[in-house]
């Protein structure tokens, strides 16, 4: 028993070791695979590690978003206050439980593929990595509908949501790319470089990434 726990503890300190010995801040900052990235891409080409939860999510507004993603939420939603126009959040991270339940809700009302082309299956979705959030207008108006792109909140944040590190992240005529139909409520938080370089390039996300096209799993 002394021996067996002897070897667990040389084995966590080894674990311990290796993880703070990792450079790993300056990595994973510009890693597309790595989840605690800012760009890490999942799309239905590239699922989340299924154990993947992370780890620090805070309250954006009445959801939960990481940290860097609510700060840049928060300032944007104030700003576009300030411009006189109030944006609501509608979702922001989900866990896989919630990602299966609601994708499950939507192959009930249209099918496999309709589901497929407006959510994702769970593990598949970026709301599960806490940097994704569904925006709206506080009255409702064309929520989660392509006409939410004429609406004041919709309107606002096609032209100014990069300046705070949002993609739009599945524009129009793109689906053959993102796998996804036209979604001007789905804010992606990717940091301002990278938003930038997104929207002036007038590409994909995968597109800009040098990634391959993900229309199907
Ligand atoms: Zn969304």
């Amino acid at each position: 028993m002394a021996a067996l726990l002897c070897v667990c503890l040389a084995v966590s300190l080894a674990v311990f070791l290796n993880l703070s010995n990792e450079p790993a801040d300056a990595a994973a900052a510009s890693d597309v695979d790595s989840p605690d990235s800012s760009i890490i891409v999942v799309n239905k080409d590239r699922p989340l590690a299924a154990e993947y939860v992370p780890q620090d999510l805070v309250d954006a507004g009445g959801m939960l978003l990481r940290a860097e993603a609510a700060g840049a939420y928060t300032r944007m939603v104030a700003d576009a206050a300030a411009d006189g126009v109030a944006v609501s959040a509608v979702s922001g991270y989900r866990s896989r439980e919630e990602q299966s339940r609601l994708h499950t809700s939507y192959i009930a009302d249209y099918g496999q593929e309709g589901a497929d082309s407006l959510s994702a299956r769970p593990g598949y979705s970026e709301h599960e990595t806490g940097l994704a959030v569904d925006i709206g207008n506080p009255d409702g108006l064309c929520a989660l509908e392509t006409c939410f792109e004429g609406t004041a909140a919709g309107s606002w944040a096609a032209a100014n949501a990069h300046r705070y590190g949002f993609l739009i992240r599945y524009p129009a005529g793109a689906e053959h790319i993102t796998g996804y139909a036209y979604e001007p409520w789905h804010l992606r938080y990717v940091g301002p470089e990278t938003a930038r370089g997104v929207r002036d390039a007038g590409v994909t996300l995968e597109e800009f990434l040098g990634l391959p096209a993900a229309p199907g799993y």
